[in-house]
């Protein structure tokens, strides 16, 4: 299984991803992930990422292919592997096909999780993720301020910078402009599932098996 997930920040990509990694045994790569990685370690090239991250731009391309291409290289992705925010640009999809084509890879399915600009604003501004374990909470969802933690003690729950709603407003403006050709993108190529990711996240993940496995 070699999947595409495309759609908007907030689509529950992620969420989606880590439950199919974690049932077929192959990696979820998030690009978002690898980022906020770099940056927290504070090397060289997490102090470039910052910026373009707490603006809600995109990093450039050459950066993230780059990322990409020494990720796919592990061994891990030998058995196949889910592509979680990536590609964002239509260069950045013609660069995995290059890099897919030369490991004998090819895409199995680009699914699209297709959700209003609305529930975006909702899901992403009301987010909050736990520092120490990664896990995704929303405002409405009581107890929001962080049961038991996967790595001990308590959640540690903050919102992420680029969740402000000045930045999600920018990240969706973006979203539109540079990755939403990606579906049509896809479309063309008779790779592209559309999904309705404004559904719960057990129906969509019942469409979603429907669909891959
Ligand atoms: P995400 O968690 O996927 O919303 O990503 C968080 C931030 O990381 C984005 O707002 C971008 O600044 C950066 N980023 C993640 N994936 C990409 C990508 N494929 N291309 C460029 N920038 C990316």
């Amino acid at each position: 299984m070699r999947v595409v997930f495309l759609g908007p920040p907030g689509a529950g990509k992620g969420t989606q991803a880590k439950r199919l990694a974690a049932h077929e045994g192959i990696p979820q790569i998030s690009t978002g992930d690898i980022i906020r990685e770099a940056i927290r370690s504070g090397s060289e090239l997490g102090k470039e990422f910052k910026g373009y991250s707490e603006r809600g731009e995109l990093v450039p391309d050459e950066l993230v292919v780059r990322l990409v291409a020494a990720r796919l290289d592990q061994p891990d992705c030998k058995m196949g592997f889910i592509l979680d925010g990536f590609p964002r640009t239509v260069p950045q999809a013609k660069a995995l096909e290059q890099l897919l084509d030369e490991r004998r890879m090819p895409l199995s399915a680009v699914i699209f999780f297709d959700v209003s600009d609305d529930e975006v604003v909702h899901r992403l501004s009301g987010r909050r993720t736990c520092t120490k374990c990664a896990r995704i909470f929303h405002v409405e969802m009581e107890p929001y301020k962080g049961g038991p933690c996967a790595q001990g003690g308590q959640c540690d729950v903050v919102q992420r910078a680029d969740d402000k709603a000045e930045v999600v407003a920018e990240r969706l403006r973006v979203y539109r402009e540079q990755t939403a050709p990606l579906v049509a993108y896809y479309q063309a190529q008779g790779k592209l599932t559309r999904l309705d990711g404004g559904k719960s996240q057990n129906d969509v993940e019942t469409a979603l098996n429907r669909v891959v496995t």
